[in-house]
């Protein structure tokens, strides 16, 4: 069967590391005919925008997307093309599982943790404006409808992947009204799963109980300033985030991208790892229902990891980004 899926290289060491994806998806036998669009700062000279209706379009009409970070300037700038694309595609769910992998020296062993980020509202509703001069406001969205959607996701997510226990994190002590309704609608959606054990973990406790001992958690479910700072950190658990894979999941589409950024310090040197965004087309694979094909693939690159010949600077090797796909692809 052949898949037409939208391909989007992006910024910084996105096109090397999509490239090295490309070419171990098409080593697992799985025929794609891509769609290649850019978006990010590497649009804006040929579209004027960082994310032109094209993207959108194509995505909408593909379905999937493998995605490379793309850049977003700090203070100033076009406003986040993640943040845009994942509110405009409504792709409100982000999955991002931290599996420790053979052969990665870590500081932990037996990770195996699933982050489920609510990812289209909270204080990314990119709603701020200065009150008086030296005074700004910042507006975080909660609503009932976004929250029990993520909820929902979760519950689901977990009973359909054997996990037995899901924590939802929040800060609710503080934020009494909104982090105050995501639990209600967490707990409300708890109460359809007697089957899953919930439980409830404020933010900073979270963070402190997961750097002792990340063994402990199965799957976290939070809001999305919450999620992108934790899902960060567990990426610190398996090695980092050259090997830490995601996705974005909406009713009408999904797009699939790894949870580092557009690693602006080691772009165009062929240095990058690709392992977090082949990692992120196995899930691809998985959405599409390629779960043979999904399983090659992290077969393969669990088989490269293991044999610790061929692995990039970040893991302490001198391998390149396509010499790592080489070596992975050759496993297929
Ligand atoms: P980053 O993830 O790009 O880099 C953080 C550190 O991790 C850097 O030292 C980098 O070299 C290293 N790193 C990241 N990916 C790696 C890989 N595959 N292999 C080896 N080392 C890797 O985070 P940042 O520096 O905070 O952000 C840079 C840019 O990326 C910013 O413009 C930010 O907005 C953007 N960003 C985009 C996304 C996305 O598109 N999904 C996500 C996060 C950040």
């Amino acid at each position: 069967m052949s898949y037409r899926a939208t391909l989007i290289p992006g910024d910084g060491i996105g096109p090397e590391v999509v490239a090295a994806a490309v070419r171990v998806l098409s080593a697992a036998g799985v025929d794609f005919q891509w769609e290649t669009e850019a978006a990010g700062a590497a649009a804006i000279p040929e579209h004027g925008t960082a994310l032109p209706d094209r993207v959108l379009e194509s995505i909408r009409r593909n379905g999937v997307a493998l995605k490379g970070p793309t850049e977003t300037p700090v203070g100033t700038g076009h406003r986040s093309v993640n943040v845009e694309l994942r509110k405009r595609l409504d792709l409100y769910a982000n999955l991002r599982p931290v599996q420790t992998l053979p052969g990665v020296k870590s500081r932990y062993d037996g990770v195996d943790l699933i982050v489920v980020r609510e990812n289209t509202e909270d204080l990314y509703s990119g709603l701020e404006h200065v009150v008086v001069p030296g005074v700004v406001e910042s507006i975080k969205i909660i609503t009932e409808k976004a929250s029990t959607r993520i909820a929902r996701y979760a519950f689901e997510y977990a009973r359909t992947h054997g996990r037995k226990r899901i924590t939802a994190v929040h800060k609710a002590n503080i934020m009494k009204l909104s982090d105050g309704l995501f639990l209600d609608c967490c707990r409300a959606v708890a109460k359809d799963h007697p089957e899953l054990t919930y439980d409830e973990m404020i933010v900073d406790n979270t963070c402190m109980q997961l750097v002792l001992d990340p063994t402990r958690f199965d799957v976290l479910l939070l809001e999305n300033l919450y999620g992108d700072i934790v899902s960060d950190l567990c990426a610190g658990f398996i090695g980092g985030l050259g090997l830490a894979p995601g996705a974005n999941i909406g009713e009408h589409g999904a797009v699939f991208e790894a949870v580092h950024g557009s690693a602006p310090d080691i772009a165009g040197r062929n240095l990058a790892n690709p392992i977090a965004i082949i990692l992120s087309g196995a899930m691809l694979l998985d959405h599409l229902g390629e779960h043979a094909a999904a399983d090659h693939v992290r077969d393969a690159v669990h088989g490269v990891l293991r044999e610790g010949k061929k692995l990039t600077h970040d893991l302490g090797g001198k391998a390149g980004t396509s010499e790592i796909a080489e070596a992975i692809a050759a496993k297929l």
